[in-house]
């Protein structure tokens, strides 16, 4: 009898996730976000791979973070190539980044040679809706010419920042209740 498979990372399915898009709309921060519950940003390409739960099956995710610095078609083709899914985001406040994404979305279907290649749209900074130039329905008429979905998202969560101001309120309220009697102290935490 066959000894039992190990049930190490190697057995588990794993998705290749490219991220692409224009400078500076947020790429970094939704991969580090996403792998690590940080934003922040990376200057460079880089890899990363973590085991999630999608939909009840323990599976293991690839991203490759493009940088924009693939200088040589020929490399950029290869990173392409390897991907098996496609994040191609911009940002709702740049139209620019907009235009953009159709240009990597012909340079990845030349490469994949499938239209059906997995592939999202994503409009991110959707926290930034006064700086909006780019309508959620241009991008949703563009993913739907493309038969994609148009996701529209934020790498920066506020919710931390509502939650800590109404902590801090909440410490100022009870501060002043026993004005005289105590020093309060506020500790500030800043990421
Ligand atoms: P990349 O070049 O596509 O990898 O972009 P980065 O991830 O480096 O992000 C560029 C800048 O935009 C950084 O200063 C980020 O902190 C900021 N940023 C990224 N995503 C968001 C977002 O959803 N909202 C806001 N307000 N800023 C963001
Ligand atoms: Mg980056």
């Amino acid at each position: 009898m066959a000894a039992a498979k190990p049930k190490g990372q190697n057995s588990l399915a794993l998705h290749k996730v490219i991220m692409v898009g224009s400078g500076g709309v947020g790429k970094s921060a939704l991969t580090l976000q996403f792998m690590y519950d940080e934003v922040s940003c990376s200057h460079h390409t880089d890899s990363y791979r973590k085991k999630v739960v999608l939909d009840g099956e323990e599976v293991q995710i690839d991203i490759l973070d493009t940088a924009g610095q693939e200088d040589y078609a020929a490399i950029r083709d290869n990173y392409f190539r390897s991907g098996e899914g496609f994040l191609c985001v911009f940002s709702i406040t740049e139209l620019e980044s907009f235009a953009a994404t159709v240009d990597f979305r012909e340079q990845i279907l030349r490469v994949k040679e499938d239209e059906n290649v997995p592939f999202l749209l994503v409009g991110n900074k959707s926290d930034l809706d006064d700086r909006r130039q780019v309508s959620a329905d241009e991008a949703k008429a563009r993913a739907e010419q493309w038969g994609v979905c148009y996701v529209e998202t934020s790498a920066k969560t506020r919710v931390f920042f509502d939650l800590m101001r109404e902590i801090r309120a909440r410490k100022m309220e009870d501060s002043k209740e026993k004005n005289g009697k105590k020093k309060s102290i506020f500790i500030v935490f800043h990421r």
